[in-house]
């Protein structure tokens, strides 16, 4: 499973700032590994350097001496709408003059085709196939003087999720979707501002954390301080996959360390889903801590039984399926001497389409475990994400067509346990009505066409439900 990209921005006179939003990029790898770029601006005009690959692949100091200025935005980039191309690298440069911005972009606009028809027919002009430069050109569209009226244009005409950064040539902006879908946060560094999807970020940077941006808000940064604005909010839809898997566990979200709470999971799945067994572990490194909590409230031993290469980058990396299937093979190592003739309780995060945990529980097995027991932190996933997150069509997902004890036989596990949704809510330990859950549920959060489409697509075969049929009803 994917999700969709890292945003970075920083305000800070007398500062390398480039150099700083290379670091926080750098801090925010696994958010997105296809493509890495900066924008800087130095008062007068906006310069960006974007390349595909790791962030470590894309600049040198070469490149970071260019990038000049007291402001700038980063991004890391996992496509969802819009293909793995150079053209589609962020940040993007749209405009003209004093009419000009530079943006980045984590989410996915539900609405972009709609807008993009539409400001096609005004005479805008796009060279990139993302949802971002539909965002781009509807700030620009907007009637308004002012920049952040104009973003507020936007935002009421923008649906889905989007937690951005953007540069115009005197003002760092931050804005997050009034679901809060995508996580954001402010933080101070040497008299200057940081903005980034992750907390972790201004930690590498030695920036200290001064607060969440909140759903609906825009944060402007400019010479005078911070001013903040905030746009109505009818209800919070935060992607409770932050916790499970994409954010770092070092990073704190609403108020809430996610490592605790990934322990708390995997104590969750034990009381849940207790088994006789000699050995428990976690799949590394996104379910490390939950392995850590199922062995401490169970009493049975961990043990580190797969190892993770851990330069090949995260197993989805390419979204080709033949590319998938050699990932686990290339990621994992398991160590045969622990796991002979041993029950092993494996806690993973989650179960997509089954591709991948059959050959865990395979490499498992040709190790010499007499019995796999797979405990997952999520969960059954049923429904696609329209949010960003790619997981395709309802018919590849596999608990949305198999029952709980037909996937553990797909899989090839002794045992299979899912982590239940208030087992999961206690272990994050905040309100449930400020998540998103959809995924389970099917109870998406966007309340017009999205409801509608559900109710006709309760009467729809899985194998025909995904993000671009309920787009096209
Ligand atoms: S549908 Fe699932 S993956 Fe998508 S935003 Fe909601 S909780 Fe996250």
């Amino acid at each position: 499973m994917h999700e969709s990209c890292g945003v970075f921005g920083v305000y800070a006179p007398g500062e390398d700032v480039a150099r700083l939003t290379f670091f926080a990029l750098f801090a925010l790898q696994h958010r997105g590994q296809e493509s890495a770029g900066i924008a800087t601006t130095d008062g007068k005009n906006l310069q960006v350097y974007a390349r595909m690959g790791l962030v470590s692949q894309v600049f040198d100091e070469h490149s970071l001496t260019h990038l000049t200025g007291d402001i700038a935005i980063g991004h890391n980039r996992y496509s969802t709408r819009g293909s793995s191309r150079i053209t589609n690298a962020q940040p993007i440069i749209v405009g003209n003059g004093e009419n000009t911005l530079a943006i980045a972009h984590n989410g996915n606009i539900v609405n972009a085709e709609h807008l993009y028809e539409e400001l096609c027919g005004t005479g805008y002009t796009f060279n990139t196939s993302t949802d971002t430069e539909v965002i781009a050109n509807l700030i620009l569209s907007s009637p308004e003087k002012h920049w952040v009226d104009r973003i507020k244009y936007a935002m009421h005409r923008l649906q889905g999720a989007y937690s951005l950064t953007i540069a115009t040539n005197h003002t760092l902006y931050g804005v997050r979707d009034p679901f809060g879908v995508r996580p954001l946060c402010l933080g101070a560094i040497n008299g200057g501002w940081v903005i980034a999807s992750e907390s972790c970020a201004l930690d590498h940077i030695g920036a200290s954390f001064t607060r969440e941006i909140e759903p609906g808000e825009i944060v402007a940064i400019t010479d005078n301080g911070i001013d903040s604005y905030q746009e109505e909010v009818s209800r919070r839809a935060i992607c409770i996959f932050e916790y499970i898997y994409f954010a770092r566990p070092d990073s704190v979200i609403n108020g809430r360390l996610l490592y605790p709470a990934r322990l708390a999971m995997g104590e969750g799945l034990a009381r849940e889903h207790q088994v006789d067994a000699d050995l428990v572990m976690g799949v590394p490194d996104s379910a490390t801590a939950a392995g850590i909590g199922y062995a401490r409230y169970s009493g049975i031993p961990l043990c580190e039984g797969l190892l993770k290469n851990r330069y090949v980058g995260r197993t989805f990396i390419e979204p080709d399926q033949r590319i998938r299937d050699l990932g686990v093979k290339l990621k994992f190592n398991p160590l045969p001497q622990m796991l002979d003739g041993k029950r092993v309780v494996v806690i993973d995060d989650s179960i997509v389409r089954g591709t991948t945990t059959p050959k865990v529980v395979g490499l498992l097995r040709r190790a010499g475990a007499k019995e796999v027991h797979m405990r997952i932190c999520a969960p059954p996933i049923r429904y696609p994400c329209f949010f960003g997150v790619d997981m395709a069509t309802r018919a590849e997902l596999i608990a949305s067509h198999k029952t709980v004890p037909e996937v553990r036989d797909f899989i090839g596990a002794d045992s299979l346990g899912y982590l239940s949704i208030d087992g999961l809510i206690k272990a994050v330990a905040l309100p449930r009505d400020i998540f998103c859950l959809a995924c389970f549920t099917g109870d998406y959060p966007i309340p017009v066409q999205l409801q509608m489409d559900k109710l006709a697509l309760e009467h729809m075969p899985a194998d025909e439900y995904s993000p671009s049929t309920v787009k096209q009803r």
